[in-house]
């Protein structure tokens, strides 16, 4: 009988991505997945170092596995993967004897063998032996085909892997590890294996997508890969996450305004509004640079909408740099807005050279501040989109109500419409009756649809 596993994600869509990736590594070596962990043989945790207390969920989950074990008399064999399996290592080991296997963000394509190998020589009470893989690996290829898709109707696609930025504050360059470019063969392999698959969205993942350069053809850079995808049969659309705006270039511009298949979103991530911390964050671009940057867009796409991350409190941070960020957010007027609290992370440059001065209850004040403007533009912003006719990718059904359906528009906004199942992977035009504080609600617009209904 087949041994089965479970796969439990936490944190960013290049995490869910490589969770797909190692599912569809693990059904090729035979294993079938399972919803229930008490019925898995194997249970892999793919981790998150981002935020703070990341390490702790981990060691609670592990205690809960462990004592399942104790009770039951059987434990699986359990994998540790991700950013916290990278940035703590043995340590994981050294701490739970629950764990079998830990594998570094550069590793995963050794799960298999690895849990194959743990999964023989498991006891059913006890760990014989543990393995430790974190070395990294240049190689960022991944055999087409293999990953095993969540959603029908969209694919990610990795880009780029790594990150050479080292902002102040982020752990991902220790993490995932110095930039390594995915060839644009294999991506648009990778892209036309998804849409032949069913596929009618695509979202390119990477650290900073747009510093992209092929490594197999030196006339490619993101603008061009976008190009190409564009051109792709039977794909309606394509997003991708996340920029950097230090490398937003003149041509990836024009390339978005032309395509017809670029979603007219942006994630441009800002993290303040203030020079002076953005320069103690090491974001190599001033707010002046970024608000022109935004100006440019709007020239070039007026249609379109931004989203951004915003970090309150970061050291440093006076109560004049925070109302910068504030007049920020007020001035770009962000259709959605990621913000948090900064805790210092492993490793990086803030936790060693500078002190997390900003009291908590001053981060908090700033964040519930931030938050209560963002709330105020993104629902002006949405009641301005009621009447328009909106073309949405209806990707899923409500659990709720057995008509209604979910899609998001080019813009990345949510829309929720009384529909037929069969709508579930079209673009239809959707015209927008209802705001709702973090959703609209529409209508299909054609004659034929409404009398489906
Ligand atoms: S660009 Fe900065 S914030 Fe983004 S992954 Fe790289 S180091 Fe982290």
């Amino acid at each position: 009988m087949a041994k089965k596993y479970l796969i439990e994600t936490y944190g960013c869509q290049m995490n869910i991505h490589d969770s797909e990736r190692m599912a569809g590594l693990l059904e090729q070596a035979g294993y079938e997945s399972t919803a229930d962990d008490m019925d898995a043989d194997v249970i892999v945790i793919n981790t998150c170092s981002v935020r703070e207390k990341a390490e702790e969920k981990l060691f609670t989950r592990l205690g809960e596995i462990q004592h399942r074990g104790i009770k039951s008399g059987s434990r699986p064999v359990v994998a540790v993967t991700g950013c916290v399996a990278q940035q703590e290592g043995s340590r994981i080991l050294q701490r739970s004897s629950a764990v079998d296997v830990v594998i570094g963000t550069q590793n995963i394509k050794r799960l298999p063998m690895l849990v194959d190998d743990a999964v023989q020589h498991h006891s059913t009470t006890s760990r014989r032996g543990a393995v430790l893989e974190l070395d990294p690996l240049e190689d960022v290829s991944f055999p087409l085909g293999i990953a095993k898709r969540h959603d029908p109707h969209k694919a990610f696609v990795t880009i780029i892997e790594g990150c050479n930025e080292f902002c102040a504050f982020c752990v991902v360059p220790y993490t995932r590890g110095k930039e390594r470019m995915r060839g644009a063969a294999e991506i648009v392999g990778d892209a036309e294996n998804a849409v032949a698959d069913g596929a009618k969205e695509i979202q390119l993942l990477g650290q900073i997508v747009n510093h992209y350069k092929a490594p197999d053809d030196p006339s490619c850079d993101f603008a061009a890969l976008l190009e190409r995808l564009d051109a792709i049969e039977g794909l309606q659309r394509i997003r991708f996450a996340s920029p950097h705006p230090r490398h937003v270039t003149p041509r990836m511009i024009d390339s978005m305004r032309r395509l017809p298949k670029v979603c007219r979103h942006l994630h441009l991530p800002v993290q303040s509004g203030s020079t002076s911390t953005l320069r103690a964050m090491r974001r190599r671009h001033t707010r002046a640079e970024y608000l022109e940057l935004v100006a440019r867009l709007r020239e070039a796409m007026p249609d379109i909408a931004l989203s951004t991350d915003i970090i309150v409190g970061f050291p440093g941070e006076t109560p004049a740099d925070f109302e910068e960020t504030l007049s920020l957010a007020e001035a770009v007027r962000y259709h959605s807005m990621f913000s948090f609290k900064y805790s210092p992370r492993p490793n990086t440059l803030a936790l060693k050279r500078m002190f997390d001065d900003v009291s908590e209850e001053e981060k908090t004040r700033r964040i519930v501040e931030l938050q209560a403007l963002q709330k105020r533009i993104q629902g002006e912003l949405f009641a301005a989109s009621i009447g328009r006719v909106e073309p949405v990718l209806i990707d899923s059904r409500s659990r709720r109500r057995e008509w209604e359906l979910s899609g998001r528009t080019s813009g990345n906004t949510v829309v929720n419409l009384s529909g037929d199942p069969v709508w579930i992977g079209q673009v239809l035009p959707v015209r927008i009756t209802e705001a709702n504080p973090n959703s609209l609600r529409g209508e299909a617009v054609t004659a034929f649809m409404k009398a489906e209904i």
